[in-house]
């Protein structure tokens, strides 16, 4: 089977992406991985990649879609796929299902998560790094404390590109230009909406239940 996470920044598919890898035996194609891969295995593409990324550019379909259709080609990941962040507009979908029909498989399922844009925000603006140790908090919904951190507080620091400014235009972009996609995809009835509102452990419980009921 082979699934897309969809939704917008600060819904949590990340984090979803990487339980259903654990627990299903699935791989993730992120492409921000595939991107820092070959910028780190110095690649010849990868130097260009390094570049562009260097410059402020943006990385084209054409270079995503050689990268992705390296793991749809690979036979032991095929049909184990989930897609977290990927495609990130109709032409990338539409690439991606013709690689897909050229390798014999198709999409299972588009989990679309549904977040109220005040629970985005505070899941992005809340976000504390510690500095010393590693460990992720939120100021909002999981706040450090004696409890559960043993560092000092001073060590949260926020990450730069965690700003208002910065999450209203990536949430722009998200709505302009991802979001259509989901019209694309329910033409072929493959989206099935999930509330990502909640807990990590309980919305992973309804996306498990819907990929079991999938039955493959
Ligand atoms: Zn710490």
């Amino acid at each position: 089977m082979n699934i897309i996470l969809f939704g917008p920044p600060g819904s949590g598919k990340g984090t979803q992406a990487d339980k259903l890898v654990k627990n299903l035996n699935l791989y993730k194609v992120s492409t921000g991985d595939l991107l820092r891969n070959e910028i780190n295995n110095k690649t010849s593409l990868g130097g260009k990649i390094k570049i562009l990324i260097d410059k402020g550019n943006f990385v084209s379909d054409k270079i995503i879609n050689d990268l992705i259709i390296n793991i749809i080609s690979n036979n032991k990941l095929s049909n184990h796929l989930i897609f977290d962040g990927y495609p990130r507009n109709i032409n990338q979908a539409e690439s991606l299902d013709s690689m897909l029909i050229k390798y014999k498989q198709k999409i299972s399922c588009v989990l679309s998560l549904k977040v109220e844009k005040d629970i985005v925000l505070k899941r992005i603006l809340g976000r504390q790094v510690c500095s010393k140790c590693g460990l992720v908090y939120n100021k909002f919904f999981n706040p450090s404390n004696k409890n559960n951190h043993k560092c000092e507080p001073h060590h949260l620091k926020i990450r730069e590109d965690d700003t208002e400014e910065t999450v209203m235009k990536r949430l722009l972009t998200y709505s302009k230009v991802t979001f259509p996609l989901i019209n694309y995809y329910e033409k072929q009835d493959l989206v099935k909406e999930i509330d990502g509102n909640g807990k990590i452990d309980q919305i992973h419980e309804e996306i498990s239940n819907i990929i079991k009921s999938l039955g493959t």
